[in-house]
């Protein structure tokens, strides 16, 4: 075990000894320790014991807690903390520019136990209020946990997109002459990628990259891949190929397996042909991406990919927040912003009062946003803004306001937000309850699980869109790239039993009215025809289906 080792266990100890609020002269000598042990040049594992003992600038605890570690492989304080401290938690220690206090607030008053989570919540502004918080931290914090989570093994596609773009583009200048593309996971547009991989044809000696800012060869350069690392987060795995071979193994990266043979049975792979083209040839016309990994796609009729939904479809904004509950901007800014990017209607859905730490509405506050909006409807029409709520779906399965009021509302995202660690007939009891509820319309991310941080309490989804079916209610694919809720994969069964999906962007500030993108995109991956959802209807559409119930 080499200094840098040792040191870092008593790091470790030290932040978790202040994160369970431990004895503070302790915990400043095992931090002091951290420093000194790394500044010690010899190494301390070949030192010996009355050696150690002389360390400058370490006491009798730690030298004892040097020898343990160096004599049964562990420090027994350590461990005991580390049991009872959540993995995630531990995750969050790692994360650089948040110490172990920020941690113990965030884990105390948000009960967020990983990065993904916290990542979420900044994404929901949870963080402003907490003391020793405010908007300029949630910011910085956002952004490196984005990079945490992106310096993991997966990376979500709706966080590196656009970085992705950048890369590829700053790559191919660097490379004038040569064909490169992404392959793989992003190029089917997964909402999570477990391998970035990026295609370059003639041959590429890794040396080529190795001069590049921010790229750093992990290998040298065997002969059909390598991997490299940029900006020191991103793993990056490099294939490389003859010019003639590039669409072949485009495909081959790409697609699934039997539809990949299919193609390659055709032998036009290598002729220049596009890939397009091939798949049409092949009878597999205007099959999009989205789609190329589908498991027996090449067996699917043509007509299941026809009429899928795209971006271009979508006429409204459902599911939106303002500052009336944890929004960043106003309803008017909200709106604005959604009428000016050319949609012809939007919903504010802010949370129900039950929704405290989320600053959920009051009687009162739901009558004055509606005064609000039938001012702004007045001065904005056609335009039209939808009164809606995110109601709370309650331990017992009902809705958050009294009937009364409920009524007052044109819709009722029925979402649940508390004591979610329940057992499956728990969930099923309140999810079917709110179901059944006349006022709800649409049921908000379904299983309220976060990618890469929770999976979410358990359901049966079958019996969650057959109870949406006989109700009329409609499903939310909630479109912020952390929920993509419902799972793409039930979208098929939601067409069947003619159950609408709302892709819903869950918008907390004017930005993330974008993260329909992803919603779609998913949408897209699981066959969601246009024609099924919600939000693709007209604004006259949208009213008489609103009416319907
Ligand atoms: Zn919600
Ligand atoms: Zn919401």
């Amino acid at each position: 075990m080499v200094n840098k080792d040792i040191a870092r266990q008593f790091n470790l100890l030290a932040s978790l000894m202040e994160l369970h609020g431990e004895n503070a002269f302790k915990t400043k000598a095992y931090s002091g320790a951290y420093l000194s042990i790394r500044k010690w040049d010899a190494p301390i594992e070949e030192m010996a014991a009355e050696d150690i003992d002389k360390i400058p600038g370490i006491g009798s605890s730690v030298i004892s807690k040097i020898k343990e570690l160096l004599s049964i492989g562990h420090i027994d304080a350590l461990e005991k903390l580390k049991d009872k401290t959540p993995e995630g938690i531990q995750q969050l220690l790692s994360v650089k520019g948040l110490g172990p206090k920020k941690i113990r607030v965030i884990w105390d008053a948000l009960k967020i136990e990983s990065p993904a989570e916290l990542l979420y919540a900044c994404t929901e502004n949870r963080l402003i209020k907490l003391p020793g918080f405010g908007l300029k931290t949630q910011q910085d914090l956002q952004q490196k946990i984005t990079y945490f989570l992106d310096s993991q093994d997966s990376y979500l596609y709706g966080n590196i997109e656009e970085e992705l773009g950048v890369i590829l583009k700053k790559i191919q200048k660097a490379l004038p002459g040569y064909q490169l593309d992404w392959v793989g996971e992003f190029a089917t547009k997964a909402p999570v990628i477990s391998k970035l991989q990026m295609l370059v044809a003639p041959l590429l000696p890794s040396e080529k990259l190795a001069g590049l800012a921010g790229v750093l060869v992990k290998e040298e350069s065997p002969e059909e891949a390598f991997e490299i690392e940029y900006e020191e987060r991103l793993k990056i795995t490099i294939h490389t190929c003859l010019k003639r071979d590039f669409n072949n193994l485009w495909c081959l990266h790409t697609m699934n397996a039997g539809l990949y043979d299919r193609l390659a049975e055709l032998d036009e792979l290598g002729t220049g042909q596009d890939i397009e083209e091939v798949l049409t040839n092949a009878g597999f016309e205007g099959l999009p991406p989205e789609l190329f990994d589908r498991e027996e796609i090449e067996s699917y009729p043509p007509a299941y990919w026809e009429d899928l939904v795209s971006e271009g479809d979508i006429k409204g904004i459902i599911h939106n927040h303002s500052t009336y509950s944890d929004g960043m901007n106003s309803l008017e800014e909200m709106a604005v912003h959604v009428r000016d990017a050319g949609y012809q209607y939007f919903a504010i859905c802010d949370h129900s009062r039950s929704a405290f730490y989320a600053q959920g509405l009051s009687v009162d506050r739901v009558i004055e946003q509606m005064e609000e909006i039938d001012r702004l409807n007045e001065k904005f029409a056609p335009f039209k803004i939808f009164k809606g709520i995110e109601s709370d779906i309650l331990g017992d399965g009902s809705l958050d306001y009294e009937d009364d009021v409920l009524d007052k509302f044109d819709l009722i995202v029925a979402s649940i937000h508390s004591n979610l660690r329940m057992e499956e007939a728990k969930a099923m009891s309140r999810l079917i309850t709110a179901i059944e509820n006349p006022f709800t319309r649409i049921l908000g991310h379904p299983t309220g699980r976060l990618l890469l941080a929770r999976q979410g309490y358990p359901i049966n989804h079958r019996k969650v869109i057959d109870a949406c079916a006989a109700n009329g209610v409609a499903i939310e694919l909630n479109a912020n790239p952390l929920r993509l809720d419902i799972d793409y994969t039930w979208l098929d069964y939601c067409m069947e039993k003619e159950v609408m999906v709302s892709i819903n962007p869950d918008a907390h500030s004017r930005a993330q009215v974008a993260y329909v993108r992803y919603g779609v995109l998913a949408a897209r991956k699981g066959g969601l025809k246009v024609e099924s959802c919600l939000n693709a209807f007209t604004l006259e559409e949208f009213g008489k289906w609103l009416r319907k119930k």
